[in-house]
């Protein structure tokens, strides 16, 4: 019988049109009230650990109000303060674990939960949750989005700058590449042996 890989979080969502309907979606409502998940709270956002991390470090910052935004598409200019705000809170978190391993602070371009959270994640990527193609190429390629980049384009554009589906699903499932060394690594287990030489534990 053949087992799934994916036994602790959902799926990738890559359709826009059917994202975001199932009950599931809504457990990051829950997640920002649970005191072992919360990492840091005050006015405005809080920040909470993944409960499947992806790499050693991996959190996200979720804004306390529910503002009706679930997706970077939804944005616009007068979130830009927010998105900064967020980013520095999360860039704040990086540096008070005192590792010398490199965060990126950013978003999925169709995220599986809502509301809107901005990941914070070590770019180590070793972790027993991360399990597939999909998991790595989400965090590594332009699936991923810098806030950087995003409150760029608020300020330039008020708006995101758009990938299609098929642009997304096409980077989900585009070929496994070390983000570090940019070396073509055939599967997973792979991977995992790869990324050892770069992230030894410390
Ligand atoms: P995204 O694809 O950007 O929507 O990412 C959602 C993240 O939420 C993933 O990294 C999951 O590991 C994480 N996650 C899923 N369920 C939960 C939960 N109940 N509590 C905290 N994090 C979760
Ligand atoms: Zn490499």
């Amino acid at each position: 019988m053949k087992r799934s890989t994916q036994t602790h979080d959902k799926p990738l969502m890559v359709k826009k049109s059917t994202k975001m309907s199932n009950s599931w979606t809504n457990c990051l409502f829950h997640a920002i009230k649970d005191p072992n998940l919360i990492v840091l709270k005050d006015q405005l956002i809080t920040i909470i650990k993944d409960k499947y991390p992806k790499s050693r470090h991996h959190f996200m910052v979720i804004p306390n109000e529910d503002i009706g935004i679930n997706s970077i598409e939804d944005l616009s200019k007068c979130h830009v303060q927010l998105i900064d705000y967020m980013t520095d809170k999360g860039n704040q978190l990086s540096h008070k674990l005192n590792t010398n391993i490199a965060f990126r602070f950013g978003f999925h371009r169709i995220p599986s939960l809502k509301p809107l959270h901005l990941h914070v994640i070590s770019q180590d990527f070793d972790s027993k949750y991360l399990k597939t193609k999909k998991h790595y190429n989400s965090f590594t390629t332009n699936f991923f989005i810098d806030s950087k980049t995003v409150i760029d384009n608020l300020n330039q554009f008020d708006k995101v700058e758009a990938l299609t589906d098929e642009e997304c699903n096409h980077l989900l499932k585009q070929e496994i590449v070390c983000h570090f060394c940019r070396l073509k690594i055939a599967n997973i287990p792979q991977l995992k042996t790869h990324l050892v030489k770069h992230f030894l534990k410390s």
